[in-house]
């Protein structure tokens, strides 16, 4: 780390210029924080504003976009169904008839989205698997 002192120059955000500029320490927090700067654009005084913070957004938005995912696991489908559906859990038991979409609660799998019907079953996306149930019985 560089050694700041109050009369050495500084790259701070200038407020009133909008713009990372030299400025001139002018106070000192401690050893190793800056206290005020004085902007050597358009003299202003103010407090020490650290230009990196200014970037931070722009940093985290680049990470979130390579952060590509490469398959979808019934994890990450489960979650995004879930997210969808709005109608309220109807509670699985055989006797109960289900439809495409609808959402049940399964006493050891929890809840979950029919995805499908297949011949008198049904096709069920769990967290963690995709299950056939029987219905309507
Ligand atoms: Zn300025």
């Amino acid at each position: 780390m560089t050694a700041y002192s109050a009369g050495k120059e500084v790259l701070s955000y200038c407020g009133k210029c909008k713009l990372p500029l030299g400025h001139t320490i002018v106070s000192m927090k401690d050893t190793h924080t800056i206290g005020k700067v004085k902007c050597n654009t358009c003299q202003a005084m103010h407090m020490y504003k650290d230009p990196a913070t200014k970037s931070k957004k722009v940093k985290s938005s680049t990470t979130t976009r390579t952060r590509k995912k490469k398959s979808i696991s019934v994890n990450d489908l489960w979650t995004e169904e879930m997210g969808k559906v709005t109608g309220k859990s109807v509670k699985y038991t055989i006797r109960e008839t289900f439809e495409v979409g609808d959402i049940l609660d399964h006493k050891s799998f929890g809840p979950g989205i029919v995805q499908n019907l297949v011949d008198d079953k049904i096709e069920v996306l769990f967290q963690h698997e995709i299950k056939l149930l029987v219905h309507g019985k």
